[in-house]
């Protein structure tokens, strides 16, 4: 992409109303801008990011075996009435009427319509498992949207709900989602602390949050410190063995009732960016599915259900990932893969070098944003360095005599002077 055909509306002035870092870069590089309270545009470099850990999240899901739908944001209130939930989320659910009188509400999430679509179809166990997902817009209104997508009124979340024959199956189900948490967060370089949690207005027996930890973070989370060793990996430990390592959010941490010893709990901040229950038969009982199970005799289904927070994840990889000059990205999910600077714009050498290696790059598989205007050199690294991609190019007019660029790495600073040959061979995406 050339940057002087692209859209990037950067802003150099901190923005008054951020107040965590992941707001303010978001605004300043371009990536979202407020409508309304908690209601975003998602300008291109935003929606790039959003595209990634929207395609992680649904490739690790398909891989699990869970298959993709699309339900409308726009709900008849009916089912939230036969589900007994229509009053339990009272004004931060969105209603109105359509122009016959009828009231519709904008989903803040759908167990009831999911429900919906499984009684219009199964009819015997025997199609069971089945685990149904989406990744489409809800609307809460909260009553204090805050912190740019972290805390918006419309959002982006991948609701995933499944559906069993037996509460053993549903159980398993619910382990199986807990690694594949971790392994989406992982893929998109965030470390993720799982931890106990209550069930809210969602419901079920057993629950728990995927936190990203930061100051920021809006929730309080303990935790045996083992996880930090963990983490740093000064220990390691099975799956199954991480799984009874204490952790509770706020509401299930008892300090008197606490199993482990003072000095081993850690207590941080964190962003809850995901959330796993076992519903157990809440949704399906209220709203009377029933189904032939295996001994002739109806059964009701036992259910799961996994969400996480698409848009919120772009602030908290930001929350995690930023310096005073700007996001740095992880690889899996930057809007570009490099940047190149044609310092000197409109000289014959330069634009012809960048151009080759715009189109050797683009050859191996690459995207690249290609700064091509004519603005000075400072602003331009400083635009770079603020929109964080992991690799930056510097194509100047005395390197291009000699056929060399510089190669910056993003992260760790380091630049290295490189021919262009050489500086091609270090990207071997395919
Ligand atoms: P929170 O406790 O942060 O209000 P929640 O527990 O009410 O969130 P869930 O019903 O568990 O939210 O929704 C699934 C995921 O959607 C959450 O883990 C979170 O990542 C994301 N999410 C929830 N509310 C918002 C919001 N207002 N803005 C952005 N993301 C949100
Ligand atoms: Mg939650």
């Amino acid at each position: 992409m050339r940057l002087s055909q692209y859209f990037l509306p950067l802003i150099k002035e901190t923005p008054s109303e951020a107040q965590i870092a992941s707001h303010r870069l978001m605004l300043r590089a371009g990536m979202i801008r407020q409508q309304a309270a908690g209601i975003y545009t998602w300008l291109p470099l935003g929606l790039r990011v959003l595209q990634k850990v929207e395609h992680i999240v649904a490739d690790e899901l398909n891989k699990a075996g869970c298959v993709r739908v699309l339900m409308p944001t726009l709900q008849p209130t009916e089912l939230w009435k036969e589900s007994g939930r229509y009053d339990a989320l009272g004004k931060e659910m969105l209603r109105f009427k359509d122009r016959a009188d009828r009231e519709l509400l904008y989903s803040p999430t759908n167990e009831e319509m999911i429900v919906d679509v499984f009684r219009g179809y199964v009819k015997s166990y025997k199609s069971l498992p089945i685990s149904l997902y989406q990744i489409q817009w809800k609307f809460r209104d909260e009553v204090r949207p805050r912190f740019g997508v972290m805390r918006g009124r419309e959002f982006l979340m991948k609701d995933d709900y499944s559906f069993h024959a037996n509460v053993d199956d549903a159980v398993r189900e619910y382990w199986k989602m807990y690694d594949v948490y971790h392994a989406i967060f992982k893929r998109m370089g965030l470390q993720t602390v799982a931890v106990r949690a209550e069930t809210g207005a969602i419901g079920g027996d057993l629950s728990h949050e995927f936190h990203v930890l930061a100051e920021t973070g809006e929730s309080a989370v303990y935790y045996d410190k083992k996880f930090d060793d963990l983490r740093e990996g000064k220990i390691t430990m099975t799956g199954d063995e991480q799984r009874k390592l204490y952790a509770a959010a706020d509401e299930m941490h008892k300090p008197d009732a606490c199993p482990i010893a003072k000095e081993d709990l850690r207590e941080a901040r964190g962003i809850e960016v995901g959330q796993v229950f076992f519903l157990g038969n809440k949704y399906s009982k209220a709203m009377g599915v029933t189904i032939a199970g295996p001994d002739g005799q109806n059964i009701t289904p036992e259910m799961g259900c996994y969400g996480i927070g698409v848009s919120r994840l772009l602030g908290a990889i930001i929350e995690a990932g930023h310096d005073d000059n700007g996001i740095i990205w992880p690889a899996a999910v930057a809007p570009f893969d490099a940047g190149l600077i044609n310092l000197r714009s409109g000289d014959a050498k330069c634009d012809a070098l960048c151009d080759s290696i715009y189109a050797a790059l683009a050859q191996k598989g690459m995207d690249v944003l290609y700064d091509d205007t004519d603005e000075r050199a400072g602003g331009k690294f400083a635009g770079m360095d603020l929109i964080g991609l992991p690799w930056q190019i510097v194509v100047g007019p005395k390197g291009a005599e000699k056929n060399m660029v510089e190669l910056k790495n993003r992260k760790t600073g380091e630049k290295q002077e490189l021919s262009v040959e050489a500086m091609l061979a270090t990207f071997t995406k395919a």
